[in-house]
């Protein structure tokens, strides 16, 4: 008998199903009972050969109800601070900067609203180089409102966003003069009125110009009030009502300038330094993934 070859001498392979262990019932052909199911699973106009698809499951519609259960349940998982936790954290920041205050020079409120419009992505620096001059030319609610637009934008150039800005200021102004007699209102529901003013500047003018306290939330005061643990809001707004039963209310605007003091000098954005921070002790260090 001859010696068969290697490769005449190796078994067939039989044809499999893709995606199936076993072989097929016919080499070759299908039953009618496999093409049935695999024209249900990738639907009946689909291509001849076609993957089959995998069906997902369906999830059942919530209710609004049921959505909202879950939104709370989802709160429920932050617990409000210590009180005590909080009064020491405050004591330190008090503490640490007993001399917070605004950074950006004024002589009156209504120097104080402007300065702090300029100081929208810009430094506080740049916004005191800035300001003598511009209040020099336009000293008053009247000239500004009344200022050329392309004269205010020379002048606030330096600040950034300046055609912006100088729109803000000469609407703002405006609206002074013609609702309050060219006085900046002393209440947040009238500070709110004016074009270009949010929450953010009314209390920086009631909290410095009025002493009427407020929690200005600017981006230091948002990320710090994070991570020590004090709320865990992401809106600005939503953090400065939670913070509101947290602080004591004649704390309000020293709390800000110390929050916006210790976010600049310790605890920064990329990699606070809470090796050498005052607060490590009672701060939780919320979503610090890197500190130094
Ligand atoms: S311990 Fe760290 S995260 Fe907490 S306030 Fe200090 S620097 Fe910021």
């Amino acid at each position: 008998m001859a010696r068969k070859s290697p490769r005449a001498r190796r078994k067939p392979e039989s044809p499999r199903m893709p995606g199936t262990g076993r072989p097929r019932a016919t080499p070759g052909r299908r039953t009618a009972n496999a093409t049935r199911k695999a024209r249900s699973v990738r639907g009946a106009h689909a291509p001849k050969g076609a993957r089959p698809v995998a069906k997902r499951a369906r999830r059942p519609a919530r209710s609004p109800e049921a959505r909202r259960a879950a939104r709370v349940r989802t709160r429920a998982r932050f617990a409000p601070p210590d009180p005590a936790r909080v009064a020491a954290v405050l004591e330190i920041l008090e503490r640490s900067y007993p001399d917070a205050t605004t950074a950006l020079r004024h002589e009156n409120p209504l120097q104080l609203l402007i300065a702090t419009i300029l100081s929208a992505q810009c430094t506080d620096e740049r916004v005191n180089q800035t300001t003598p001059a511009l209040f020099a030319r336009y000293p008053d609610a009247a000239a500004l409102a009344a200022a050329p637009q392309a004269d205010l934008e020379g002048m606030i150039r330096s600040t950034g966003f300046f055609r912006n800005k100088a729109r803000a200021i000469r609407e703002c102004c405006a609206d002074i003069v013609a609702r309050y007699g060219g006085d900046v209102p002393r209440s947040m529901e009238e500070l709110l009125t004016l074009r270009g003013v949010g929450r953010k500047t009314a209390n920086v003018v009631l909290g410095n110009a009025y002493g009427i306290p407020g929690i200005v939330v600017d981006t230091h005061v948002h990320r710090l009030s994070r991570r020590i643990g004090l709320t865990d809001e992401s809106d600005p707004v939503k953090i400065e009502f939670a913070l509101m039963p947290v602080v004591p209310r004649e704390r309000w605007t020293a709390f800000s300038h110390w929050l916006i003091l210790h976010g600049r000098q310790v605890c920064a954005a990329r990699k606070p330094r809470c090796s050498v921070c005052a607060l490590a002790l009672h701060c939780p260090r919320a979503g610090v993934t890197a500190s130094q």
